[in-house]
């Protein structure tokens, strides 16, 4: 390599991509549209060498679609002559020196920084979770709990205990729903391989507030519990969990509930990164400027669940979604660009196209627009949206790949 390309490659800013998730990826993927090898150094971290679909999880935790389907190599939907990959966990930033601490005691150095590092589970304080319960939404996560299940209806004829086939999902929300929705839908299936009277079998979701999906249209609420108690699921409404024990829940109020098998489902924190870092946080989630810059951070951009962006509309926070990170990804790109080539930057507004959950076979609920859908039109619409987040990601091959069938 001759003096002066040596010197411009040095010269190139770096930007560093923390996390594979949606806003990661598309962030990774934007860049390479917005800046060319000439002009940056693009390196993205990430915890596994696949990117998965963490809105998809619920199936195959459920054991309604294999885990596959959900998960990609991260080296297919992007290009690796542009972007450099790093398997490894970030653990802490140091914004001062700019500089990120990976697992392994390697540290990488930045000029732009994006944080897209995800969230984990919200115990609000509550005992046991992390010691008693499923909690991880993730490929091993849906792994382990899909095969627990099963196992759970293997042992019940020999050792009928009522705890193995008693499910609790806690927390009444998007997740808990979606989850329970494919777990109720396979139960019928799963009592039939395993000899199990259908009615042996116990699903409750425990919810702490006043109604499930809190917030949310309530005619639809009413048409997804109605399906579900018709397939066997009892719901708890307006009783906090308050411990999780190795032999079930206490509720609030003293109740015990026994069930080998709980389901943590109460909403999510953001990435501990954040705390460890020292970025002005709330629950692990930065207040972010409207270009998505961390406050007094220049040069570091964070987005997804550890982002926290008002709807002035309502002044709430909005949810912590995919939609909004793939949205956030975008933005962030084009910002990016702007810093480097010059130019505005851009404030971010999310588009918010709708809510829609599955409630699993081709059950659904859903607001699209100004719009309510349910049954098999918000199942068409579901899959729909799982698609078009497969086609953002890796475009029509992937969806060809890992696509759902609408219809
Ligand atoms: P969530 O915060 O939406 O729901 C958690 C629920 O748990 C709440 O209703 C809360 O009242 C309840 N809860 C809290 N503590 C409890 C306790 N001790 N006992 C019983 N219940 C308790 O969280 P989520 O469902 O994990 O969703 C996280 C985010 O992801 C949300 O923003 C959600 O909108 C989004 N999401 C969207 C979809 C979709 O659009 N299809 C699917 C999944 C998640």
């Amino acid at each position: 390599m001759k003096k002066m390309e040596v010197m411009t490659l040095a010269m190139k800013p770096n930007i560093l991509i923390l996390g594979g998730g949606y806003g990661g990826i598309v962030t990774a993927t934007k860049l390479t549209k917005e800046l060319g090898v000439n002009e940056v150094n693009i390196t993205l971290v990430s915890k596994h060498e696949y990117h998965y679909q963490t809105t998809w999880l619920h199936e195959p935790a459920a054991g309604t679609l294999d885990v596959d389907r959900a998960r990609m190599p991260i080296n297919s939907l992007i290009d690796e002559n542009k972007v450099k990959f790093i398997q490894g966990e970030a653990e802490q930033v140091h914004p001062e020196e700019k500089k990120v601490s990976l697992a392994n005691g390697e540290q990488l150095e930045y000029d732009y920084l994006v944080v897209s590092v995800g969230a984990i589970p919200e115990t609000f304080g509550v005992g046991g979770v992390f010691e008693h319960s499923f909690n991880k939404w993730t490929v091993n996560g849906a792994r382990e709990l899909k095969e627990h299940t099963e196992y759970m209806f293997a042992k019940y004829n020999n050792d009928p205990r009522d705890e193995y086939v008693t499910f609790i999902v806690a927390g009444a929300g998007f997740t808990g729903i979606e989850y329970i929705g494919e777990l109720s839908e396979r139960v019928p299936e799963l009592c039939k391989k395993y000899d199990v009277p259908l009615n042996k079998v116990k699903m409750y979701v425990i919810e702490a507030a006043p109604s499930a999906l809190p917030g949310f249209d309530p005619e639809l609420v009413e048409y997804a519990m109605n399906l579900l108690e018709n397939r066997g699921v009892e719901f708890k409404i307006n009783t906090p969990i308050s411990e999780v024990t190795a032999e079930g829940v206490v509720l609030k109020g003293g109740e015990e509930i026994k069930s080998e098998t709980v389901i943590w489902a109460t909403g999510v924190r953001g990435n501990p990164i954040i705390e460890k870092s020292g970025f002005e946080n709330m629950r692990a989630r930065v207040k972010v400027d409207k270009d998505l810059r961390a406050p007094g951070h220049e040069d570091v951009f964070i987005i997804g669940d550890c982002a926290l962006i008002i709807n002035e509309e309502i002044n709430r926070p909005y949810p912590p979604t995919a939609q909004i990170a793939i949205q956030q990804g975008e933005t962030v790109a084009k910002n990016l660009a702007a810093l480097i080539k010059g130019g505005q930057l851009q404030e971010f507004k999310p588009d918010i196209k709708g809510t829609v959950a599955s409630l699993g076979g081709k059950e659904a609920i859903g607001v699209v627009g100004d719009k309510k859908l349910f049954g098999s039109s918000a199942s068409f619409m579901k899959k729909m949206i799982d698609n078009r987040s497969l086609w953002i990601l890796g475009g029509t091959g992937l969806v060809l790949k890992k696509g759902k069938n609408p219809f």
